[in-house]
């Protein structure tokens, strides 16, 4: 059969697959988006956040895409793509549990964190329903005529004559294609990893980690006092990615506005022995009964899907860019759902891919920003794994924990007030890890963090992030008279969303900023 040549291949149809050829469509190349499987299809991965949806924005923005545009906040996605699943997310609300008690509020709302994102459920994030939403986005990609092939299972890579070239086959029949570039887009332990036979490298500070996931029906409310000690919480609770912290592992619950729960539970390797997750359903009812006030929720619920097990959660590839290909963040590496990074990292990714390939192609700059990009994403990768590895080893130490998790909330909160003012430069990465003074404490805090911690090293501690947090802190995180209730204040920011936040407040935190 004939090989079909294209400037750019790009491997998996997943949200920055799609993204990603409608992309290098839009800058005159010719384009193949290859899917293994079919849509509508299940995959995991579906909570956003403010950082994610602006970086959606700007690319729905720079590459005229704007049907996407819609399916960046949740009032517009309501009005105009209302047939496309969702959920509400106002921001993130944790718990922290004994295993075997049932949660109790406590007026000081010593075991839980909530941070709102939004101020009202226009603006609000949203939980992506990805069978829905990657469809949609395929078909998008195919209406703008980029050329969609799926159902191939892509056996083969190998280069020459300036080319790559992919074999496999499509129900039977042989396919063959040459691409100038091929964009990875297939996720943890993906195609290009597996075809060239490449090397993994741990994350140093991360314990090994397996989850455990389905999607659910007649998942029940959280009951309205939960937590709440008969205060008004600053959103409803469970409109969030809602995280339910215990020792050595948690559970996250994100709620669709299709009847679906998305529900499991990502543990240390010792956690999932001891209740057996090879065992699917059967664990995740093992765990329930230990997690009594999530067992009363759950008690009803029917799963969906077959439970999935990932015996190791979290991967990086040891090399994520050769000469005539390259890994998107997603396919470079993956950490924990904890705190919603993938699609931040990922489109951070995509952004960057799409700038190397509008103005470097062909270029002589071309090999030197690919290794570019190399770098920063595998910093990236660390930084996240560093700060969730740091998380892990507070699980059990609710109050260290929250500080930890406020480093990524300073972060992320700051790199959305930098874009929307116009300064994306001075937060131009994931968790602030090309700005020294952030990311050099970051690293340190977090290695502390993962070592035996007394309880005077762990104020000590305490009082570190609160100096790191303080020069990114434009929202009052540093405040000791807000939290663990974080209300989405902040009336610049949010309130006006045409409306620039001071550039000046920006500038002055992000001193240090290489
Ligand atoms: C348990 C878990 C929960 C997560 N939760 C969150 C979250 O709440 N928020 C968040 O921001 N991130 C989360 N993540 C990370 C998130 O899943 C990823 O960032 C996101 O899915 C990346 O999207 P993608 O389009 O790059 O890849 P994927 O969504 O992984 O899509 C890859 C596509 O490639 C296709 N494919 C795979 N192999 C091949 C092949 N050989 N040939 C052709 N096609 C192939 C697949 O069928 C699929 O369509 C989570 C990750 C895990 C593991």
């Amino acid at each position: 059969m004939s090989r079909r040549h294209f400037q750019i291949v790009i491997v998996g149809s997943g949200f920055a697959g799609s993204l990603m050829a409608m992309m290098a469509h839009r800058l005159g190349f010719s384009t193949a988006l290859i899917e293994r499987g079919r849509h509508p299809r299940f995959v995991i991965g579906e909570s956003s956040t403010p950082l994610a949806n602006l970086l959606l924005e700007e690319l729905a923005d720079d590459y005229d895409l704007p049907f996407v545009r819609p399916l960046c906040k949740w009032g517009p996605w309501q009005a105009q793509l209302p047939h496309i699943g969702c959920g509400l997310k106002r921001g993130f609300t944790f718990y922290h549990h004994e295993l075997g008690r049932a949660f109790q509020p406590d007026p000081d709302r010593l075991r839980q964190l909530m941070v709102g994102a939004s101020p009202n459920e226009t603006m609000a994030d949203t939980h992506w329903y990805r069978p829905d939403f990657d469809q949609y986005l395929v078909e998008q990609a195919q209406g703008l005529g980029v050329t969609y092939l799926d159902q191939v299972e892509l056996a083969r890579v190998s280069e020459e004559k300036n080319c790559s070239h992919l074999e496999g086959n499509r129900q039977g029949e042989p396919v063959q294609l040459s691409a100038e570039f091929v964009i990875d887009a297939t996720g943890p332990r993906g195609f290009l990893h597996r075809a060239l036979g490449l090397a993994e490298k741990p994350f140093l500070l991360l314990p090994p980690t397996q989850s455990l996931f389905s999607h659910f029906t007649g998942v029940g409310p959280l009951p309205n006092d939960f937590g709440s000690a008969g205060q008004t919480p600053p959103y409803p609770p469970e409109q969030a990615a809602v995280h339910h912290v215990f020792s050595g592992g948690w559970v996250w619950v994100l709620k669709f506005n299709n009847g679906i729960t998305s529900a499991g539970v990502a543990a240390t390797d010792a956690v999932a022995s001891a209740l057996n997750f090879r065992s699917g359903e059967s664990a995740w009812r093992r765990l329930l009964e230990r997690l009594p006030s999530l067992g009363e929720i759950f008690g009803p619920s029917k799963a969906t899907i077959p439970f999935i097990h990932q015996p190791r959660l979290a991967f990086q590839s040891a090399v994520i860019h050769g000469s005539r290909w390259v890994m998107l963040p997603s396919a470079a590496g993956v950490i924990d759902p904890l705190l919603s990074t993938g699609f931040p990292l990922t489109l951070f990714g995509v952004t960057r891919v799409g700038r190397l390939l509008a103005h470097h192609w062909q270029r002589s700059t071309f090999p030197a920003e690919l290794a570019g990009y190399a770098r920063v994403t595998a910093l990236e990768l660390e930084s996240t794994a560093n700060l969730v590895g740091a998380l892990y080893a507070a699980m059990d130490r609710f109050d260290l924990f929250k500080q930890l998790s406020l480093l990524y909330f300073a972060a992320a909160h700051f790199s959305e007030a930098a874009r929307r003012s116009g300064q994306a430069q001075l937060a131009d990465s994931f968790l602030l890890c090309r700005n020294p003074v952030f990311s050099d404490e970051l690293r340190e805090i977090c290695k502390t963090a993962t070592q035996p911690l007394s309880a005077d090293a762990a104020d000590v501690l305490a009082e570190r992030i609160r100096k790191a947090i303080k020069p990114f802190d434009l929202i009052g995180l540093t405040d000791p008279s807000r939290g663990p209730w974080y209300p989405a204040l902040d009336p610049d920011i949010r309130l006006s969303p045409n409306r620039p936040v001071n550039p000046a407040l920006v500038s002055r935190a992000a001193v240090g900023s290489k």
